[in-house]
């Protein structure tokens, strides 16, 4: 007695190789990445600016706050500070007071003051065009630093948001949940040109129906090669 005698065997564990992951992996996104292209067809940074420096300023400004409100917060501050001159000149109190809404404005406010002043100083007053360069200035991670390169200059970049580690996970097309390991793992297994549209949609993707509490699995379109479809929670 004690054994199971229901006559149920266990199904072996088999191991996968890390070569073998990546290209389920790969495969997965190719599949994948048309559906999601035809769902979300206006996937895009959803940010407004009108360049490249408004576009880091908005990025900086979305940290812990939702776009929409960046938006409403932008559409006012860009007609006050045009250029990086305007900003590395306020006085850090005053461009608290016209950032307040997104949170954590006295960082924020700081990092936008002394990245402006630094642009001017280092780059002649030009946002760089390489993720190198642009994460010397205050306040500037990788996950911006993608979002200017991308959104704003049109070249490949990988954006590691919230969205894009929590689907990548779901949709095992990495194993890591660290954005900039995850970062590398997905350009190692995406064509560049597939790098901001996948980005893209994802977020989207992340917003509207692979929620992070209650994904939508039954009304998903890639739920028939998604690994977690109706177990996200295992992921
Ligand atoms: S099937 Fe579910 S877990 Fe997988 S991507 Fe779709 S909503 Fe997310």
């Amino acid at each position: 007695m004690g054994k199971n005698n229901t006559g149920s065997k266990k199904k072996p564990v088999v191991a996968v190789s890390d070569e073998q992951f990546k290209a389920a992996a790969a495969q997965r996104v190719k599949n994948i990445l048309p559906i999601l292209k035809k769902t979300y067809p206006d996937a895009k940074v959803a940010l407004k600016f009108a360049n490249a420096f408004e576009l880091l300023i908005a990025t900086i400004l979305s940290a812990q706050c939702t776009d929409v409100r960046v938006n409403i917060v932008t559409k006012e501050v860009f007609k006050k500070y045009k250029t990086a001159a305007d900003w590395a000149n306020a006085d850090v109190k005053e461009i608290e007071q016209d950032i307040r809404s997104t949170g954590f404005y006295h960082n924020k406010a700081a990092n936008i003051k002394n990245a402006s002043r630094e642009i001017l100083e280092r780059f002649g007053g030009k946002i760089p065009e390489t993720i190198d360069e642009l994460i010397t200035l205050p306040g500037v991670g990788r996950k911006t630093a993608n979002v200017v390169i991308g959104g704003a200059f049109g070249k490949p970049a990988i954006t590691c948001d919230t969205h894009v580690i929590r689907l990548s996970r779901r949709l095992q097309l990495s194993k890591n949940s660290d954005a900039v390991k995850l970062e590398f793992d997905l350009a190692e297994i995406i064509p560049k040109k597939d790098w901001m549209p996948l980005s893209n949609c994802l977020i989207f993707h992340g917003r509207n129906i692979c929620i992070a509490r209650r994904p939508d699995c039954p009304n998903c379109p890639i739920a028939r090669y998604c690994p977690a479809a109706n177990k996200p929670e295992q992921w």
